[in-house]
């Protein structure tokens, strides 16, 4: 903030230019909020793999980055500066993270599964379509906003916000569908990355066995710090799922993919057991199939799971809060944003990595 304590007129943000691209460190204007928006200071934003998306051709349906840029970032978490006159529930001074749909109505039947789909058709995404949170100041609606519980470290917090919130709906999904005392339930994580070592977390707060699965042994080297009970790395060990059958018995009670990688997803059938589950949780980019047979004879049980609602924001903050549950960051300062992403490209972080702001 400005020496008088009146907001700055501009702020440096690292912005994703369509027409080559690439992502560039600008100087853009601090946003004025509307009626239904609170204006935070950013403490901190994450890089989400979703965010290399950006980079990528994807044919699920999502429109990224045409037009101006914009500000990428859709993991952030910080302190409101201003509380719009509709805003309802907050107050300045709240630190607050928040959910990155905007335009949506938040009222009608497809905002309460998702936002995303709302029937106004105008949803978009913050930081995918629209400036997210790789800026200093930002403008945010009140409905996709939850306090943060006090004594919870602000600074490690912003990747609870997509990262944690979809690993939490996923987990609590998988359990709805699972009987038994949790120490005797395995379940696989397929991608120990960002979302799998909050995944880990969660079902090892529940008490589950976890198995955790990943190519990189970066990524295993963290499933491990968060107390997954097995580790395999399929490029190395052919014999993985004839294993992982011996620890389980019979396969996996449920498996929980949080990975964009289509062979990831074909192979994950191998080592659930009859009638388990297989939860749909990362987004490859091109579509990912299973056998008709599996599907209908109830070999696998499909679900599906995603960041959520506000109200599963808020139960997701408390639970993490009680079970002290981390994301692992590594920071970065915002003039070093193209360091970052080349190490998310050549997969060689652990946890999450984002930006700490001043
Ligand atoms: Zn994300
Ligand atoms: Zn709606």
């Amino acid at each position: 903030m400005a020496s008088n304590g009146e907001l700055p007129s501009k702020q440096k943000a690292a912005q994703f230019h369509p027409s080559d691209q690439s992502v560039h460190i600008n100087e853009i204007p601090v946003p004025s909020i509307k009626p239904d928006e609170l204006l935070v200071k950013v403490r901190a934003a994450s890089l989400c793999h979703s965010d290399l998306m950006l980079f990528e051709p994807n044919d699920q349906g999502l429109n990224l980055g045409s037009g101006d840029p914009f500000t990428m970032g859709h993991e952030g978490c910080g302190t409101i500066l201003e509380v719009g006159s509709e805003a309802k529930g907050f107050k300045k001074g709240d630190r607050v993270g928040w959910l990155p749909i905007i335009d949506c109505c938040f009222e009608c039947d497809a905002c309460q599964v998702h936002n995303l789909y709302c029937e106004t058709g105008q949803s978009k995404v913050q930081g995918m379509t629209v400036d997210g949170y790789f800026q200093t100041y930002c403008a945010v609606k009140w409905q996709n906003a939850a306090i943060i519980p006090d004594g919870m470290d602000l600074d490690s917090s912003a990747p609870i916000f997509c990262a944690g919130a979809t690993a939490f709906n996923s987990v609590e999904a998988t359990r709805a569908e699972l009987k038994g005392d949790p120490k005797d339930v395995y379940v696989a994580v397929i991608g120990c990355g960002g979302l799998g070592h909050l995944g880990i977390q969660y079902l090892k707060a529940y008490g589950y066995k976890v198995i955790g699965i990943d190519l990189s042994p970066e990524a295993l080297e963290e499933a491990k710090a968060q107390g997954a009970d097995y580790l395999f790395n399929p490029k190395e060990d052919k014999d993985y799922v004839k294993k992982i059958l011996e620890i389980t018995g019979k396969g996996c009670h449920a498996a929980i993919n949080f990975t964009n990688s289509v062979p990831a997803y074909s192979s994950t059938p191998d080592v659930i057991r009859y009638n388990g589950v297989l939860m749909v949780t990362g987004i490859p980019q091109k579509p990912i199939s299973f056998s008709g047979m599996d599907v209908s004879m109830l070999r696998i049980r499909v679900r599906g799971a995603n960041n959520g609602r506000t109200d599963q924001l808020r139960n997701c903050l408390e639970f993490s809060h009680k079970h002290g549950i981390k994301p692992h960051v590594t920071q970065f300062k915002l003039e070093d944003f193209q360091k970052m992403l080349d190490t998310m490209h050549a997969g060689q972080h652990k946890g999450r990595m984002g930006v700490l702001f001043e």
